[in-house]
């Protein structure tokens, strides 16, 4: 008869030493016949008295939910000829709960189904790690939920990048319109001025190994538009030391990304105010006594030297006192823009008394030039009573002052909420501003005209810029050459005072 198993010759008969091996390994071994006796075990679990267990039915011995499923484990077993495997728990005489796997196999002799061997494993311990697993599985899953932290994994073998619900969120994207390949995530996600750097900063990961965090911009798959991107990585190897797989986090940064930049350019804001002080204060002190020099000296000589300077002389010498008038008027307007923004307090300001009275003090221009000033009703806002008052006196001057002569001037001064922000419009039918000058004409001494055609210093718009910059709003201009201007800028809608 073949035998499956060896033995040596003088332990055949030693069942002293079979009996100990086979009862103290960890696993239990039970034999059934067809009917379900058992014929077999090597061992059995507490409290169990094993002489009565052999010759008894498996079924006596399990509790009647677990007699019902290894019954159906049996029967599987026997028409299907496989192996069938369930787990089960069993609690101890002390109360403790102990896992086991019961594996079923079937026998075959002679071809003939004759038995079935069932192996049980006690898994408690498995157990209890899955469940650890489990829990800290879920507790990162909340965190990282909580956080809109989304996960990403790219196995570079098979170029597939695969990412979980939050990432695919966060990128704005679907899972039916994402294919997972890189070169969809670097062509159509990152924003085409990052690929290239997103692309070297993958090869140097993928040949040394680098963890870093990393920013992008990608264009968002819903909104379109363009938004900042952090991600957080970590590489593994293969047995041969070659990086086979990046995965780590990624989370939408663009709100702090956004807050950093307007952080530094408010503090760039402020250093170029200091040297701007610095330099009002170097000018309106140093420059000024110079110009005196200038100014009396020319007055000096068109006196002393009246009627014995020929006409050229004259002219020469007029062009050096009107060039010193306009670099004094300059250094007052620089000192003047300099110290915008020094006066610390916000208070809340009704901008229908500031208009009303910067109309007053403009009556003047206003009634020469024949001007119409319509102003609606205004809100309230926080800011520097001062520099607001400067701001709308430039903006509405300058509509006055660029009227078209061919047709009643008419300025038309309106608010409106938009957002968390109040809009203003000062709206004009004036000469209008070409497209290509509507951007400089808001840096410092930027002018379109000569003296002669309009007065002024060029300093007014970016006076006005600087303005609504400090409180943290935009200036613009929306205009047609020969038709007429519309100055629009925004302030904050908060209602107290900082
Ligand atoms: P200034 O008025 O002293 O020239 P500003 O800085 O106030 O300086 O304006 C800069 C230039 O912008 C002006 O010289 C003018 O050409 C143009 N501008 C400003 N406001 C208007 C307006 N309402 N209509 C047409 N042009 C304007």
């Amino acid at each position: 008869m073949p035998m499956s198993y060896l033995l040596r010759d003088d332990l055949k008969d030693n069942h002293t030493f079979l009996d100990k091996a086979l009862a103290d390994i960890s696993t239990i071994i039970t034999i059934l016949d067809i009917s379900g006796k058992v014929i077999f075990v090597n061992k059995v679990v507490n409290g169990i008295d094993i002489k009565k267990f052999i010759g008894s039915s498996i079924y006596d011995h399990f509790p009647c939910n677990t007699t019902q499923k290894v019954k159906s484990c049996i029967q599987e077993v026997c028409a299907t000829n496989q192996k069938v495997d369930f787990e089960d728990v069993f609690i101890d005489c002390k109360d403790r709960k102990h896992f086991y796997n019961h594996s079923f196999t079937p026998i075959f002799t002679d071809n003939i189904l004759t038995g079935v061997t069932i192996v049980s494993t006690e898994i408690t311990k498995l157990k209890r790690l899955e469940t650890e697993l489990l829990r800290a599985q879920d507790i990162s899953a909340l965190t990282l939920d909580s956080l809109s932290i989304g996960i990403w994994d790219y196995d570079l073998l098979s170029g597939v990048i695969t990412w979980d619900d939050m990432t695919y969120n966060i990128l704005g994207w679907t899972r039916d319109a994402f294919d997972k390949s890189f070169e969809t995530f670097l062509t159509k996600i990152i924003h085409p001025d990052d690929q290239e750097a997103f692309e070297l900063g993958n090869v140097y990961a993928r040949k040394n190994g680098v963890e870093e965090i990393r920013e992008l911009r990608f264009i968002h798959g819903k909104e379109g538009r363009e938004r900042w991107l952090r991600i957080k990585s970590k590489h593994f190897r293969n047995d041969d030391g070659v990086v086979v797989r990046l995965c780590g986090i990624c989370w939408d940064a663009t709100e702090i990304i956004e807050q950093e930049g307007a952080k530094k350019e408010s503090l760039e804001l402020l250093r170029q105010n200091d040297e701007l002080k610095e330099f009002a204060y170097l000018a309106s002190h140093d420059l000024k006594a110079p110009l005196r020099t200038l100014r009396s000296f020319s007055d000096l000589l068109s006196r002393q030297y009246e009627g014995q300077l020929d006409e050229k002389a004259t002219k020469y010498l007029k062009f050096i006192s009107e060039a010193a008038e306009e670099m004094d008027t300059q250094i007052k307007e620089l000192l003047t823009y300099s110290l915008v923004g020094q006066h610390k307090d916000k208070e809340l300001v009704d901008c229908n008394l500031v208009v009303n009275k910067i109309i007053s003090k403009l009556s003047f221009a206003i009634e020469t030039s024949g001007c119409e000033v319509v102003v609606e009703q205004l809100p309230s806002v926080v800011a520097h009573v001062t520099d607001i008052s400067l701001l709308f006196q430039n903006l509405i001057s300058n509509a006055i002052k660029f009227h078209n002569p061919d047709r009643k001037p008419t300025v038309n001064i309106s608010a409106k909420a938009i957002g968390e922000t109040w809009q203003f419009e000062i709206k004009d039918n004036g000469i209008g501003i070409e497209e290509k000058h509507q951007k400089k004409i808001f840096t410092i001494f930027e002018r379109l005209h000569s003296k002669e055609e309009f007065e002024g210093t060029g300093i007014g718009l970016a006076h006005c810029r600087k303005i609504v910059e400090l409180h943290k709003g935009k200036i613009w201009v929306k205009s047609i050459f020969g038709v007429g201007s519309t100055f629009l800028f925004t302030i904050g809608r908060e209602q107290r005072k900082p």
